[in-house]
């Protein structure tokens, strides 16, 4: 197996895929790119903006010939994209998927894939709310995380020659097992999603009582919160849908904690919450000494560059 993809097909030209493009160039690649996307509009966009060496509005042409095929498109769309692709797939190829859930696209994709290809699922843990073929930047991945999560088996050469091409788009690589990555990601991405949702919902049912005032007044917890609630509802969609059993548990474990504060409210244990919003402060400060945020203002982010 040569050290560095020679052709590159990404299935799914949105956020995810142009970032990997834009990031491709950066990194003076010489590899050839196809794409595909199912929307005309796309596909439109895609060629403008020169994301691709080739579009296609068919998957078998756009995978012809690729040593590297990328999933990126929602988690719920994979399995059928997989089982029409596999005839097509060149021997001896790497095929990997970008979905923010692990499990579920394992069992959608693999199944259908055949034994002569590496089947190495990833999740770059880099995101914004932005969606589409021109919302993509070149330094997206930039000391992220992306989390390859192989089967036991899986042919190492391949998960190596991977984790080159995602440390060439600037990421930091590291593997992890499926069913954790699903758990560990419902934490720290999937439920805070759901919570920043729920949260602009009650502010927009607010409204009809306050009129503008949940607009006008909005302060910086709540604007952050409608920014997240901005996110690809598909995507999102097919995120809930496709990690149930991590998003029950850990919303069991997050109503537990909400009762709590809402008892030490009620009966005013103002130690309760003293100690409660201390230890949760600790928490940003070890994310921040992590290299994953900073303490500027705006968490030194501009307003197109956050994490999912
Ligand atoms: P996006 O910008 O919304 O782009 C999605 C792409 O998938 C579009 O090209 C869309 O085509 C295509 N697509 C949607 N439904 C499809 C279907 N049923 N069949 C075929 N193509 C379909 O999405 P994204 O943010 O790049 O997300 C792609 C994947 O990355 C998702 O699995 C997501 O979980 C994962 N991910 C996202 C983030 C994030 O923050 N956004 C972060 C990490 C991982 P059209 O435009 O033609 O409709």
């Amino acid at each position: 197996m040569s050290q560095q993809f020679e052709h590159v097909a990404l299935i799914g030209l949105g956020l995810i895929a142009s970032s990997i493009s834009h990031a491709m160039r950066r990194a003076d690649m010489n590899t050839r790119i196809t794409g595909y996307a199912r929307s005309s509009t796309t596909r439109g966009k895609a060629r403008k903006l020169g994301l691709c060496d080739k579009v296609y509005d068919s998957l078998a042409d756009t995978v012809r010939g690729a040593d590297l095929v990328v999933l990126a498109v929602p988690v719920g769309a994979m399995g059928a994209i997989a089982k029409e692709i596999a005839p097509f797939l060149k021997e001896g190829a790497v095929v990997t998927d970008v979905g923010s859930v692990k499990r579920a696209v394992i069992d959608a994709v693999g199944p259908s894939l055949p034994k002569s290809v590496h089947f190495v699922p990833g999740h770059p843990i880099a995101g914004t709310e932005r969606s589409g073929p021109d919302a993509g930047f070149a330094s997206l991945f930039d000391n992220r995380w992306c989390l390859l999560t192989p089967e036991a088996g899986t042919d190492k050469k391949a998960i190596t020659k991977l984790r080159k091409f995602w440390e060439a788009l600037g990421a930091n690589v590291d593997e992890m097992e499926p069913d954790h990555h699903d758990l560990v990601l419902m934490v720290t991405s999937h439920a805070p999603h759901l919570i920043a949702y729920t949260m602009v919902g009650v502010a927009d049912d607010l409204k009809r009582v306050t009129d503008t005032e949940v607009i006008n007044y909005s302060a910086a917890g709540f604007r952050d919160f409608t920014r997240i609630a901005a996110s690809d509802p598909t995507m999102w969609r097919d995120v809930f849908l496709n990690n149930k059993e991590a998003s029950l548990e850990i919303l069991g474990r997050f109503t537990e904690e909400l009762f709590a504060l809402q008892r030490a409210i009620r009966i005013g244990d103002g130690d309760f919450l003293f100690d409660y919003f201390t230890r949760t402060r600790a928490v940003r400060r070890s994310i921040i000494e992590a290299g994953q945020d900073t303490d500027e203002a705006n968490f030194g982010r501009g307003a197109t560059d956050t994490d999912k």
